[in-house]
């Protein structure tokens, strides 16, 4: 059956190689927002100019605007084969929205990936980035940031059976024997 994932991370653990690696052995259209939604900024779209003011201030699209772009995306055929979100669903609300989205289209979450990494590690690896914005106080503020926008996403994959939790503060090889081997083994 088509595999349809999921991808949660916080930043740094790891999850953008995680995907690399998996959409070389499982066939499984990536579809990352945050891609989808540069692309458009960077032809200019009426999309793009919609979602402009937002991400330059660092903050979510609108939900609104966001649901329709992943629905449009996951109506094309390629999808069918089996997907890869990346970057979504980020809140509670796009997460109802997916599942409203999947059942009205016979399909479900087959499984969402959960790299977990502990604070300290995921400092240490955004400060080894050395990027000019990325102070330790910038950097502890995004973490709690998006820390606290994630848990509620990793509780609604527990309630709904299909999360997998996988310790990302490994080696990428030992990490990926993980991942494959979830879903190796997922029907
Ligand atoms: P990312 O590369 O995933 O951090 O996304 C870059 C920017 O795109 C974010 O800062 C948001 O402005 C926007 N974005 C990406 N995914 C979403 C989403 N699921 N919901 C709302 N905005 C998003």
């Amino acid at each position: 059956m088509a595999k349809n994932l999921i991808l949660l991370g916080l930043p740094g653990a790891g999850k953008g190689t995680q995907a690399d690696f998996i959409v070389k052995d499982y066939p499984v259209v990536h579809i990352s927002t945050g891609d989808i939604f540069r692309a458009n900024l960077a032809n200019n779209t009426e999309l793009g100019q919609k979602a402009r003011e937002f991400m330059d201030a660092g903050d979510l699209v609108p939900d609104e605007i966001t649901n329709a772009m992943v629905a449009d995306r996951l109506n094309q055929s390629d999808v069918e084969a089996g997907f890869m979100l990346d970057g979504y669903p980020r809140n509670e609300a796009q997460a109802e929205f997916l599942d409203s989205y999947l059942s009205n289209n016979n399909k479900s979450v087959s499984a969402t990936l959960y790299f977990e990494v502990s604070d300290s590690l995921l400092r240490q690896r955004l400060l080894g980035r050395g990027r000019a914005d990325d102070t330790p106080e910038v950097i502890d503020n995004r973490l709690a940031v998006n820390k606290a926008a994630n848990l509620p996403l990793v509780d609604y994959y527990q309630r709904a059976g299909v999360l997998h939790t996988i310790d990302g503060g490994r080696q990428l090889a030992d990490v990926y024997r993980d991942v494959k081997e979830v879903l190796d083994n997922l029907d």
